[in-house]
């Protein structure tokens, strides 16, 4: 079970980076997508409707407690990871984090609150150099699922591609 906490949207800003981290996530193996910061009920409608569409079983929500998520997955024996570019490399952390088949990613937008660092079972770098969380959850998932994420079925998908060398092939039902 992987869930994805996606922390201080910001409505205007973020809107096209925010859906893409929530489709990432999606189409990467995570289960489903907790949206933090100002609420954008737009947001959660238009990946949630991705979701339905293309079949499988993620969903998206928002809850703008961020500190009472983490609080609440730690309880329930999530591992909480915490994608920053200040934290330990990944690939000195990955294999104790692929022991644990719960595990909540935090991903941040602007600037990430002291706190969540330390509520983090770890604090992890893809590379200490600054790029962006959709990057940066593509490659944890990846790394997680040890590339199994990319075979992923979605069962009971209303469009389907049908995958060609060149043009483009879709069925809908
Ligand atoms: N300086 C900001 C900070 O406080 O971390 C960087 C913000 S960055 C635009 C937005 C998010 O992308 C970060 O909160 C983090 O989750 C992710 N991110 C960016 N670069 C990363 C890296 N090298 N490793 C892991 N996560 C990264």
């Amino acid at each position: 079970m992987i869930t994805v906490l996606r922390m201080g949207h910001r409505q205007k800003r973020d809107e096209r980076l925010s859906t893409h981290v929530g489709l990432a996530a999606r189409a990467l193996g995570a289960d489903e997508i907790i949206y933090s910061g100002e609420e954008d009920r737009g947001l959660i409608e238009s990946v949630n409707a991705v979701a339905q569409r293309w079949g499988g079983k993620f969903s998206a929500r928002y809850d703008g407690n961020w500190k009472g998520i983490i609080k609440k997955y730690k309880k329930k024996k999530f591992c909480i990871v915490h994608l920053t570019m200040y934290g330990i490399s990944l690939k000195k952390k990955i294999g104790k984090i692929k022991k644990n088949k719960k595990i909540l990613v935090i991903v941040g937008s602007e600037k990430v609150p002291p706190e969540v660092y330390q509520l983090a079972d770890f604090n992890l770098a893809v590379t200490n150099q600054p790029h962006s969380e959709v990057a940066a959850l593509a490659i944890f998932l990846h790394e997680y699922f040890k590339g199994k994420e990319l075979d992923k079925k979605f069962p009971k998908a209303k469009i389907r591609i049908v995958p060609q060398g060149r043009g483009k092939k879709v069925l809908e039902k």
